[in-house]
């Protein structure tokens, strides 16, 4: 039995299968569960008795019926791979407060945001855009306001959300979307960008306009990638709060 005091109950509205081991699940809670872009929810199923919990980022927006979430099922993960099973219509236990300070920044004022993700790292960053797209509807943007989101994957059936980002990049004056896949000779037709995030992280980050004391850098996903930009942009003298990290597990 969860604690009512804690975890409100969702059910699985709806499901959709990216890769093997990925999937982005839609929650129905049963009741409001208030975010900012870039905060996450808590999960939680009883197995074997055992109130097993894990976050993960929200990649809805905040006004949106119910809660988008992009999940990789890791090999005999405790919490994700019965995640992974459940279907549509079972239901999820959530934590009924959103927590995170990842994005507590953004959006930054006249400056250049630089997003960095690997794989379901992009969570946080679709939410941050869907919200600021509604935002651009009202016309009520920050003035300056810009977007360059770098997303990694092995290959780009792991990328996730790549249609709606690429569309979303083609219509929004302000957004900048590169997906770059690290086996590119498994894909002999993609023609976007090759190699690792870290491959790439420096010449957008000047494209974009990120330099000390102009712009923020947004890194999140995997520790390896993370520890690996990091040093990267400090190497070009951006260090402190102009980088912030959200890191998914301990390296
Ligand atoms: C703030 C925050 C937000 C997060 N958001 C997301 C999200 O949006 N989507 C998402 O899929 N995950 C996200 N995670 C990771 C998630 O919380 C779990 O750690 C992950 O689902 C594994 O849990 P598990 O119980 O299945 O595995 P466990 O049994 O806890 O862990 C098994 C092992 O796998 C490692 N591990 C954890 N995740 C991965 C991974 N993705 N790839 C390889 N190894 C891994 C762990 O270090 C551990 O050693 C987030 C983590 C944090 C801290």
């Amino acid at each position: 039995m969860y604690d009512p005091d804690k975890y409100a109950l969702a059910t699985v509205v709806e499901r959709r299968d990216v890769a093997s081991d990925l999937w982005v699940m839609r929650i129905a809670p049963e009741c409001p569960l208030p975010f900012r872009p870039g905060q996450y929810a808590t999960l939680c199923l009883i197995l074997d008795g055992r109130t097993v919990e894990r976050p993960y980022s929200i990649a809805s927006a905040p006004d949106e019926d119910t809660v988008e979430l992009f999940i990789e099922r890791v090999p005999n993960g405790e919490l994700s791979a019965p995640l992974c099973k459940l279907p549509v219509g079972a239901e999820v236990a959530v934590r009924r407060r959103c927590k995170g300070l990842f994005l507590k920044e953004f959006p930054l004022q006249l400056e250049p945001h630089l997003f960095v993700a690997t794989v379901t790292g992009v969570a946080p960053f679709v939410s941050a855009i869907r919200g600021q797209q509604r935002l651009a509807a009202k016309d009520v943007l920050p003035e300056g306001f810009a977007v360059t989101l770098i997303q990694g994957a092995s290959t780009s059936a792991e990328l996730g959300y790549v249609a709606e980002l690429t569309r979303l990049a083609n219509e929004l004056p302000w957004l900048t979307y590169i997906p770059t896949i690290s086996r590119p000779w498994e894909e002999p037709g993609w023609e976007g960008e090759t190699g690792r995030v870290e491959d790439v992280l420096r010449k957008y980050a000047d494209a974009a306009g990120v330099r000390p004391g102009h712009g923020g850098v947004f890194l999140c996903g995997n520790p390896q990638m993370v520890r690996n930009a990091r040093a990267i942009m400090r190497r070009s003298g951006l260090a402190g709060k102009t980088v912030r990290e959200e890191q998914y597990w301990p390296e």
